[in-house]
């Protein structure tokens, strides 16, 4: 040391590494670098969530993003560091030019910095820091703890987030006036070869003819989704599904209480839409809803089931079944509507066999569910009276907006918000008196007005560009007496014979909504769509760029660890 050294400058070597440790900040400090800090957990989590996806855009793009913040969070804490440091030294030279005019010692004082009253500009950088902050830590726990924050349904049985609301009437409009029951004999494609009165017999004979051609072009071309295995693969499910039970009446082979010597279950309504749900959840359905039968609701019961018998109301005790008609008694009021996940991985792959597979074999759970719910009800000592035909009984968006399932969508179509468009919805009439459920919004439909993607994505153009949903049908297959962005069934129909070889199924595919992947982003992302729809625009923008909507390689579908049925099961 020489004679004009400072010790205290020796003493404060470490002052050039004041960077790594932890310093005096100011609060606005302390909020940026929570807020840093808690923005790298949400990337890093959702990184590695697409990366265990396979979504490799998303994973490339948000592991960018959080090493883009990383790298900024750290040079700005050692130009911070740098700038401590600087005035670190230059106030050590000024008390040691103090100290030696005085001939006394005195410590610098960090404190001294941050003893000075606030300017202006600090104060709003501090109050703005803590906005976002708190915005952020608040709603993360929004999202943490939506589950006890929301509201159950009907019987209690599971909570929504609290995003998700319960309304009194649906988020697009009904006119009870207006609507009539429907003959789904004849204004449904269900259950009819390709388009069945909506063309001519030689046009349906020529569809026909299409597509067998088409299928057995891609077969022998061994294109991938199209091989052997993939068409043995879906005619397993479509085989099986068409020799198993389904009745309008029931199997009717589970004892009776009477049979058992003991009178019929009693219980609450409330208490029997629990008992009725927690069973059904544990027969297979992803959500369960419920609607009750009044003057209006009655009309979303088809007049005529797709097979041509007709459906009536009539005062009885039992129903029965002719080669006529098929007959509800005015006490069986609640009609139970059911979701059955469909495989999003193999929708993805649409329109091939594989995402044919997954539909029918939606279709197939959905039909055991019917069959194990007639039984039990069967055995509580009640009636259960299901669909006799593929989606006949009733209307089935109709019935799942009223029961809270969802929303009615771009899609014609509804979107839950648990698991987007990928389910089948199901139904049947019961006496049991339950407790409903009341219509949600989770903010789907209106951010169907910004979104569009389904409709771009559709290959024949059949869905809807239209930004508002319309009152008017476009076609016969529709019917009047709601608002909905209806669809060219025909179009769509058409499409699958002539071109996609398979029924098809993009437009689900590619909605914001069909995401299985956990990550707690798109839980962000749901909460924001249904309480800030200033956003919508950008969502949608974002859902691009992260390389959502783009149908995966049916390739590589064979070489997957697929989750039992392909589906991930969990709700949130
Ligand atoms: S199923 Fe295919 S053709 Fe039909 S509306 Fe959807 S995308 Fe269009
Ligand atoms: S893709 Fe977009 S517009 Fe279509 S149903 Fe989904 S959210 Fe609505």
């Amino acid at each position: 040391m020489t004679n004009n050294q400072n010790p205290r400058d020796i003493l404060n070597l470490e002052s050039h590494f004041r960077w790594l440790r932890v310093r005096r900040r100011t609060a606005s400090e302390w909020l940026a670098w929570g807020l840093w800090l808690l923005s790298l957990a949400i990337l890093l989590e959702y990184t590695w969530s697409s990366f265990v996806e396979g979504e490799t855009q998303a994973t490339v793009l948000a592991g960018a993003l959080f090493f883009g913040l990383l790298a900024a969070g750290v040079i700005v804490n050692i130009m911070r560091g740098v700038d401590a440091q600087s005035i670190h030294k230059y106030r050590s030279q000024q008390i040691a030019q103090k100290d030696d005019a005085l001939g006394s010692s005195s410590e610098p004082d960090e404190t001294q910095a941050n003893g000075r009253p606030l300017t202006r500009r600090q104060f709003i950088k501090t109050v703005g820091m803590a906005g976002v902050t708190v915005g952020a830590a608040g709603s993360t726990a929004l999202v943490a703890g939506s589950q006890m924050l929301g509201t159950p349904t009907s019987g209690g049985v599971y909570r929504r987030p609290w995003w998700v609301r319960q309304v009194e009437v649906p988020t697009t409009g009904i006119d009870w006036d207006m609507m009539q029951r429907v003959d789904a004999a004849r204004n449904t494609l269900a259950g009819n070869p390709a388009l069945g009165r909506f063309a001519s017999q030689e046009e349906n004979d020529y569809l026909e003819t299409v597509r067998r051609q088409n299928e057995f072009n891609r077969l022998t071309n061994n294109e991938a989704g199209f091989t052997l295995k993939d068409f043995a693969l879906a005619n397993a499910f479509s085989g099986t599904r068409d020799i198993m039970p389904r009745t309008f009446l029931g199997p009717r082979q589970a004892p009776r209480p009477e049979d058992l010597g003991v009178d019929r279950w009693q219980g609450s309504p409330d208490e029997n839409a629990r008992l009725l749900k927690v069973a059904m959840q544990q027969m297979g359905a992803a959500t369960v809803g419920i609607v009750e039968l009044d003057e209006r609701t009655r009309k979303l019961i088809y007049s005529v089931d797709n097979d041509g018998k007709r459906l009536e109301f009539e005062n009885v005790e039992h129903a029965y079944e002719d080669t006529e008609k098929r007959v509800i008694p005015f006490a069986a009021r609640w009609v139970v509507v059911y979701a059955v996940q469909m495989s999003d991985i193999a929708i993805r792959r649409a329109p091939t066999k594989i995402a044919q597979m997954a539909t029918t074999e939606a279709y197939q759970r959905g039909l055991m569910i019917q069959n194990n719910v007639q039984e039990f009800l069967r055995g509580l000592g009640y009636q259960g009276l299901g669909e006799a035909e593929l989606n006949g009984l009733g209307i089935a968006p109709a019935l799942a907006v009223l029961a809270g399932l969802g929303e009615l969508s771009r899609l014609n179509r509804v979107v839950t918000p648990e698991f987007g468009p990928m389910v089948r919805i199901f139904k049947l009439i019961t006496d049991l008196p339950l407790a409903p459920d009341k219509p949600i919004d989770a903010g789907i439909a209106r951010f169907c007005r910004t979104c569009k993607k389904c409709a771009e994505a559709c290959p024949p153009s059949a869905l809807s560009f239209d930004t508002e949903p319309g009152w008017i049908p476009i076609g016969e297959w529709s019917n009047p007496g709601h608002q909905a962005w209806f669809e060219d069934s025909v179009r769509c129909r058409r499409y699958w014979y002539e071109e996609a070889g398979s029924n098809c199924g993009i437009c689900f595919s590619v909605c914001p909504f069909s995401k299985r992947n956990r990550s707690f982003m798109h839980d962000l992302v749901r909460m924001q769509i249904a309480t800030f729809p200033e956003l919508d625009e950008l969502t949608r923008t974002m859902d691009d760029a992260f390389g959502y909507g783009v149908q995966k390689d049916p390739g590589d579908w064979w070489d997957l660890d697929l989750p039992e049925y392909g589906i991930d099961t969990h709700k949130d």
